[in-house]
């Protein structure tokens, strides 16, 4: 359950219950009485209760302590409340933080089931009651100290250098130690299984090109070790974002072949059904609405890249319907 990864840095397994990403890796970073936190588990009593067993028997001192919350995602961020509580310091970037918050509203979960619905997808009143996002979200509000690109947080010997990584979420934040050669990757770069691309609406245009960006972004790095969020750790990152790249390319190319051999107008709706997915769903019409949810995001960033690199020519989407331009 606890393993020290790196002299003084620890990772702990918190439970994440009925969710397919099963377990979170929690970082703790410890010096003397201080102590640097990266990420909780959901806030969910099964997370909550190994969250501070881990916290007890490392012998943290939460009045000296600071919690990094890398990204907006309940199982990242669900015991921030708890832990600004018992007296943590809680630092996120502006744009997750702020999110994060907003999710807290009942406000945020009506606008997305309307955006739900304007994809077609018939939304029972309390789908979103069983939303992840939603169920294990932190307790309350909480004030956050802002980080940015290039801020430095020092702990014992460390010098963490925060990363943007935008992509997997608007805002999301990475940690890199230059001199020992160590990067958190939270959901950025995972060993084997690929981060959630999606669609945040038209106020965050270009998702998939922004995360590509961001994995072009960390290739030159010099990392020794990369601890990712889930699953294990990853020791050829170069290897790992070679593969996330062409993964995506040959989802692109799945998406251009559904939308040339397809109509002259498609919804985003047709374009993920005819999209391949790693789901135990014999098709399409029996994918639970939270599934559907996260398959049309994906399908949306795909073919909002291929518009804006000029792969498919004479299309063009209004919000979720791709029409085929009259060609002159
Ligand atoms: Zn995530």
């Amino acid at each position: 359950m606890i393993k020290e990864v790196s002299n003084n840095i620890y990772q702990c397994e918190i439970p994440l219950p009925e969710n397919p990403l099963k377990i979170l890796n929690s970082y703790m970073i410890i010096d003397k009485n201080e102590a640097l936190i990266i990420d909780t588990g959901f806030n969910h009593p099964a997370s909550k209760e190994v969250f501070f067993r881990c916290v007890e028997t490392l012998g943290i001192n939460l009045r000296k302590t600071r919690v990094l919350i890398t990204h907006l995602h309940a199982d990242h961020s669900g015991l921030t409340y708890d832990l600004y509580q018992r007296g943590c310091e809680i630092l996120m970037s502006e744009g997750d933080g702020n999110a994060t918050l907003n999710l807290l509203k009942e406000s945020t979960w009506r606008k997305l089931k309307e955006q739900m619905k304007s994809y077609g997808i018939d939304v029972e009143n309390d789908f979103f009651d069983e939303h992840p996002g939603k169920k294990y979200a932190p307790a309350g509000d909480f004030p956050f100290t802002k980080v940015k690109e290039g801020g430095i947080l020092e702990i014992g010997p460390y010098r963490l250098k925060v990363i943007s990584v935008p992509g997997h979420t608007p805002d999301m934040i990475n940690l890199y130690d230059e001199k020992y050669q160590i990067y958190f990757s939270a959901d950025h770069v995972l060993a084997s299984i690929t981060p959630n691309i999606g669609y945040w609406g038209p106020e965050h245009p270009g998702v998939l090109k922004q995360y590509i960006d961001s994995l072009n972004k960390i290739l030159p790095l010099r990392v020794n070790e990369m601890y990712p969020s889930h699953r294990v750790i990853i020791k050829d990152h170069k290897k790992r974002i070679h593969e996330l790249k062409k993964h995506h390319r040959r989802r692109l190319n799945e998406v251009k072949s559904i939308i040339l051999q397809g109509t002259v107008e498609m919804t985003i709706e047709e374009i993920a059904a005819g999209m391949s997915w790693k789901i135990p769903f014999d098709s399409w019409k029996d994918f639970p609405p939270a599934q559907k949810a996260f398959a049309l995001g994906e399908a949306m960033s795909h073919v909002e890249y291929l518009i804006e690199n000029k792969e498919i020519r004479h299309w063009s989407h209004i919000d979720d319907v791709l029409v085929k331009q009259e060609s002159e």
